[in-house]
């Protein structure tokens, strides 16, 4: 730790990821010598490859404006660096190297073949016109490209990135490559090679596993209180599967505050005002002037329910926000964000017997089915929506049974944060060995 600290100065998201593993891995090391003369953790932490470059656009009033874009590729044991890009101002290298060393590991768990990376960059899209959206995506893309390909490195969606940004970008590397290669990039759009169940996937694995881990703990969804943060693509659609479960959804937000419906959020309205209109959450309350508006971003947890999802960006809770959530009598957490829970929030929880779902584990659904789409592209076939969720219910299934049992094997039973890191870790420092020094 000491190490990585000192040769990644100021970045403090990627020393946290770091911590948050090595913690885990304490018993794996001691039972496995053969990784320590490997040197697997001196490698596991850095990058195979970290590509910086400068974003040049203009934007609709002619003025120059220059970004930094990232490609952080972490890892290829397994299969070719896979990851999304996040275009938000608070992006810099330490938030892609977290980001890319937690994709490492939770690439590892669905049990197919990707490598981890991620990529992005500063650009803030908010209050930017779908003209200058494109343009600065195709400018991104006009470097990205040559670093990247179908057996290489495929980007996807993170946050500030959806279809419409795939999109742009893969209109422009399919333009400068000269190629048509639907699997450089997966959440495309249904109509050139994007898979159906894609847009779903993180948030309905998400609930996947959560129903998992309640079931082993002889609870289900059903009637339970949920408040989730964010009211993005996670946010929205593991509201839909709880709802289908029969669970109570009573708050999301959005980075400015949240709402809340005591009688439960409908979800067709956050749909309209998010995917449609792409406004901010409090217009909700026009909609329905029963709900109310709060402003501020941790305030949601002071919300009392059973289950806290929180779907929105890193380091969300707290431990303050943890202690809150537990006096209320929350029961469990789902991690449908990259490190949303800080790992004092995550020690108190666990600490408190609160069954937590962590996020390699937990939002893996979504990666998972951008490797369906890859599997997809290469076959030049599409799935149906009923076979691709079906192969991701099952893909969550195992990751849950995986990382539950990784955490009994090595004394951290009902641990599933160190199963998930432990298992994650297992697959990768094996084939790190079996490939050699490289
Ligand atoms: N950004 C998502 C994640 O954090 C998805 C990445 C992908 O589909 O490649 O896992």
């Amino acid at each position: 730790m000491d190490q990585v600290k000192k040769r990644n100065p100021g970045e403090d998201e990627f020393h946290q990821a770091v911590m948050e593993v090595l913690e885990s891995l304490e018993p794996v090391i001691e039972r496995h010598p053969e990784y320590k003369k490997a040197g697997i953790l001196e490698r596991i932490v850095e990058p195979e490859r970290q590509i910086m470059f400068r974003v040049p656009w203009l934007d609709d009033k002619g003025n120059v404006k220059i970004n930094r874009g990232f490609r952080v590729q972490f890892n290829s044991a397994i299969g070719p660096y896979k990851g999304g890009l996040r275009f938000h101002p608070s992006v810099y290298l330490g938030i892609i190297k977290f980001l890319g060393f937690e994709q490492v590991f939770k690439n590892s768990l669905p049990g197919l073949p990707i490598g981890g990376g991620k990529g992005g960059s500063d650009f803030d899209p908010k209050g930017k016109s779908d003209n200058e959206i494109m343009k600065f995506c195709q400018s991104f893309m006009t470097e990205l490209y040559r670093h990247i390909g179908p057996d290489l490195d495929v980007p996807a969606g993170d946050i500030g990135v959806g279809a419409r940004e795939i999109g742009y970008l893969f209109g422009q590397y399919k333009r400068i490559s000269n190629s048509y290669r639907a699997g450089v990039l997966t959440g495309k759009g249904l109509n050139y090679g994007g898979s159906l169940a894609r847009k779903e996937a993180t948030g309905f694995g998400l609930v996947y596993f959560v129903r998992e881990m309640l079931s082993a703990h002889n609870s289900s969804l059903k009637d339970k209180t949920i408040v989730i943060s964010g009211a993005g693509n996670v946010a929205i659609y593991a509201c839909q599967k709880a709802q289908e479960y029969g669970a109570k959804v009573i708050a999301m937000s959005d980075s400015k505050g949240y709402i809340y419906d005591k009688n439960g959020i409908k979800l067709d309205t956050v749909k309209q005002i998010k995917e449609v209109e792409r406004k901010r959450i409090n217009e909700y309350i026009n909609h329905h002037p029963e709900a109310e508006y709060h402003e501020g971003q941790k305030e949601i947890w002071e919300l009392k329910c059973d289950i806290a999802l929180p779907c929105a960006t890193q380091n969300d809770i707290n431990e303050e926000s943890a202690n809150i959530l537990i006096n209320n009598g929350v029961i469990a957490i789902g991690e449908g964000a990259n490190m949303p829970c800080t790992n004092e929030a995550i020690k108190t929880f666990l600490n408190n017997k609160i069954l937590l779902a962590p996020a390699k584990a937990a939002n893996a659904g979504g990666v998972a089915t951008s490797a369906l789409e890859m599997s997809q592209n290469s076959l030049r076939l599409s799935w149906s929506f009923e076979e691709v969720n079906k192969k991701l219910d099952n893909i969550m299934v195992n990751i849950f049974k995986t990382a539950s049992d990784a955490a009994a094997k090595y004394g951290k039973s009902e641990n599933y944060v160190a199963g998930a890191n432990i298992a994650g870790f297992l697959k990768i420092a094996d084939t790190m060995i079996a490939q050699g020094l490289v």
